[in-house]
């Protein structure tokens, strides 16, 4: 089963302490949500998980499936199952989505394994009637001209597509209209099961009322302060996260 472990992980940015000692286990079958006020580390987790160079670990440590994540070139992690939406360049012109979803898959299913080209295309067509993208995307450019709600259901296709073992959605909600985050939220619930573990980063709780989470956890100052169920949600939602500085005597 998929196990993604982070211990007493900190982080520097240019020399700035971001993350200050972040602990964190997320299995198979489970989707943790991380929430917080903007600005308090929740990207910084992802890139540093996907071995983004500018996000220096300075202490801690992480595994994948019991492997040190840490020690993987950025490629090796995306081949042995680690998904960060939006991971992939926003733009790349002359490449169409399809192929550049087939070499990305191909990547990941390691040399002398490639997928049938037929098989890819019957599979590409399904995961795409799922969420409802148009046909044409698929030989469009990547991300070129693509709205906001286009390329969100673009990384969700993207996963679907590629399967990983565990899946890091940093603000898959953002900018999305009621409609096109059903349909995002579907799309990963679909894929919701023992293979996959998923690690939720948004600001906000309305994405959870769709992908409902099994914990959630909330960070501030690049520190995770407080864990629970999904009430914990419900209760940000209602009590905004002033209440819960408050409660922990932290100040801005
Ligand atoms: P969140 O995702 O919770 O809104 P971020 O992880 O994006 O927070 O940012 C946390 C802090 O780290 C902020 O002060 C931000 O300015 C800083 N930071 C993050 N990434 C970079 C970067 N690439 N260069 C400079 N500062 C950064
Ligand atoms: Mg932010
Ligand atoms: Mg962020």
């Amino acid at each position: 089963q998929p196990w993604l472990k982070v211990e007493q992980l900190h982080v520097s940015v240019e020399g700035t302490e971001i993350l200050k000692g972040v602990d964190l286990e997320v299995r198979g079958g489970e989707v943790h949500a991380i929430m917080g006020p903007n600005g308090t580390g929740k990207s910084t987790l992802a890139s540093a998980l996907m071995g983004h160079p500018k996000y220096e670990v300075t202490q801690g440590r992480a595994w994948l499936d019991g492997e040190d994540l840490l020690a993987m070139k950025v490629d090796e992690r995306a081949r042995k199952g680690l998904f960060l939406a939006m991971q992939y360049p926003s733009e790349v012109p002359g490449v169409s989505n399809a192929n550049f979803l087939r070499l990305a898959l191909n990547a990941r299913r390691g040399e002398g394994n490639e997928i049938p080209v037929l098989r890819f295309h019957r599979e590409l067509q399904k995961q795409m009637a799922a969420l409802e993208m148009d046909p044409s995307f698929a030989e469009r450019y990547l991300n070129e001209g693509f709205s906001g709600g286009e390329k969100k259901r673009n990384e969700i296709l993207q996963m679907a597509m590629l399967k990983p073992r565990i899946a890091i959605l940093d603000e898959i909600d953002s900018g999305l209209d009621i409609d096109a985050l059903k349909i995002v939220a579907k799309g990963v619930n679909d894929l919701r099961g023992p293979e996959l573990g998923v690690l939720i980063i948004t600001h906000y709780q309305r994405l959870l009322q769709y992908i409902v989470p099994d914990r959630v956890h909330v960070m501030m100052q690049g520190r995770i302060v407080r864990s629970g169920g999904r009430e914990l949600a419900e209760e940000l939602e209602a009590k905004g996260y002033d209440w819960l500085k408050q409660e922990l005597g932290i100040e801005d």
